[in-house]
């Protein structure tokens, strides 16, 4: 999308590497672009050998597997000078700083802080990352920073912030529960979801709510790739004793983003007895992922037994109506006036995670800020956005959703527009219904035409399949594996 362009450093290298930023975003998706590519970062340029460089082994690898023919060929295609791509791991011992900032992009890689709405979210940040050491540095060592190892702690990702719908209410009681009981209740709590719908929300709301309310309890806070960080450079510095010592000792142990933990190996044990000994010490763990986990990649199965001995909880995609209170709360943060009619064309339109929602009501807002405060129309918000309403509507056609799946539930297209109402049929018809309204920008009357049916029948299909979510977690996740491979 236009706004998250990347911006060249100056290096022809580099602008070319934006561009194929862009490019392998619209090829893979957001989702994947976001978990793989994103942290990519353009490393030396000599003899026509080029060198990408990967935050994690981890990350690394699964690039050269996914990605690197792609990307070798767009390369190709846009510089002959280069002859060769290396994928490298840029752990930084020798360079500190290159690894913090790249995490650091990574985790602060939620929605940029803009003064202009007149709440500096960026107040509490650290700018500092896991391995970067604050004892030179004492202005900045205050009691944020012992928790989350310098990740920035987002003040607005609160409780009273978060707001509440059918698709997460579980998983933000769950977080609640934890974050004001003093007894471990289940042990881990395993949040999981799809990218940017609010788990790292959660998971600093807990920490805000424990500081607030507990602060003599001892918390970290780290992603996966920080642990592994860390863990991998008290190995180097032979300081493993020290590395146990504080993770053993703590009272809440929160892992975001367990999905970078790596693979099975001495880091993923470590992990396993420092879990372990906590649990047993009847600790709090808390952990979020991308995937459920019996679902997670490279994961030892002695510890995915372990994982899901808690409370297993997931956040489902948003409804309609979740995606308009969001709209409501963050224009109320930003401090803007967001009419109704405008709320309820962005929340029909952007679907697919929470993130963008928000990314496409900040663009809006600025819009509107940089001409002296005009008032957002209906008019002006489809103009500013209509790369990305085109782009949404490029990526899938109705015509593509019902062939996916008719495919998915082993029927003929044919059947899926016809009048048949056995369940086997019917069911995947409302289910292609629902992803017509989710991932095209068309009316219900236009789809109703592709099904030969007319627009109540799509309205109440897209009804009971935001219900059947809820209810029924085998047919939510055919359709967020429906949803992920229209998407891609
Ligand atoms: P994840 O960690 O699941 O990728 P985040 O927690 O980073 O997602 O959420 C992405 C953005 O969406 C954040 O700015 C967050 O505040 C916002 N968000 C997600 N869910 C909600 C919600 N229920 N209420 C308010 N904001 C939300
Ligand atoms: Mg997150």
């Amino acid at each position: 999308m236009a706004e998250e362009a990347f911006v060249s450093e100056g290096r022809p290298v580099d602008l070319q590497w934006g561009q194929i930023c862009n490019q392998l975003k619209m090829e893979f998706g957001e989702t994947a672009f976001d978990s793989w590519l994103k942290p990519l970062t353009v490393g030396d340029f000599k003899d026509g050998v080029m060198n990408i460089c990967a935050p994690t082994a981890f990350m690394k690898n699964w690039v050269v597997t996914h990605y690197s023919d792609r990307i070798n060929k767009i390369w190709e295609q846009q510089n002959p000078d280069i002859k060769k791509i290396n994928f490298i791991v840029q752990t930084g011992f020798s360079d500190r700083r290159s690894v913090d900032t790249s995490l650091l992009k990574k985790i602060s890689s939620s929605p940029t802080p803009q003064n202009i709405y007149g709440c500096n979210i960026n107040s509490s940040s650290f700018g500092l990352v896991a391995g970067a050491s604050l004892a030179n540095d004492t202005s900045n060592s205050n009691s944020n920073n012992n928790i989350t190892n310098g990740t920035p702690l987002n003040p607005n990702y609160t409780f009273e912030n978060f707001v509440v719908g059918k698709t997460n209410e579980f998983a933000y009681a769950a977080a609640r529960k934890v974050a004001e009981s003093k007894n471990v209740s289940f042990n881990p709590l395993f949040l999981y979801s799809s990218v940017g719908l609010g788990k790292t929300h959660l998971m600093h709301s807990i920490i805000w709510h424990i500081k607030k309310n507990d602060p003599t309890r001892n918390v970290i806070y780290l992603t996966a790739e920080q642990f592994v960080y860390k863990f991998v450079k008290a190995l180097r510095y032979k300081d493993t004793a020290a590395f146990k010592e504080q993770f053993r000792s703590v009272d809440v142990l929160m892992v975001d983003d367990f999905q970078f933990m790596g693979n099975k190996g001495t880091t993923q044990e470590e992990f396993f007895h420092t879990f372990s000994s906590l649990v047993e010490e009847g600790k709090q763990v808390i952990i979020s992922a991308d995937k459920s986990p019996t679902d997670l990649d490279g994961i030892e199965e002695r510890l995915k037994s372990r994982l899901v001995g808690g409370l297993v909880v997931d956040i489902m995609p948003t409804n309609f109506d979740l995606r308009m209170g969001i709209l409501q709360k963050k224009a109320e943060l930003m401090g803007i006036e967001l009419p109704q009619k405008v709320a309820e064309f962005l929340a029909q339109k952007i679907t697919s995670n929470v993130r963008e929602l928000e990314g496409s009501l900040k663009r809006v807002a600025a819009h509107s800020q940089l001409l002296s405060g005009k008032e957002i129309t209906l008019d002006m918000t489809q103009d500013v956005l209509k790369d990305m309403l085109r782009s949404i509507d490029r990526k899938t056609t109705i015509d593509e959703i019902q062939k996916k799946v008719a495919e998915h539930f082993n029927i003929s297209v044919k059947e899926l527009q016809s009048s048949r109402r056995a369940r086997t049929v019917a069911r995947p018809r409302q289910i292609a219904m629902y992803l017509a309204k989710q991932l095209t920008s068309r009316s219900l009357p236009e789809i109703g035409r592709k099904f030969d049916r007319d627009h109540t029948t799509v309205m109440h299909a897209v009804r009971k399949v935001e219900e059947l979510i809820i209810e029924d977690q085998s047919l939510a996740e055919n359709i967020e594996i429906l949803r992920r491979t229209l998407e891609n």
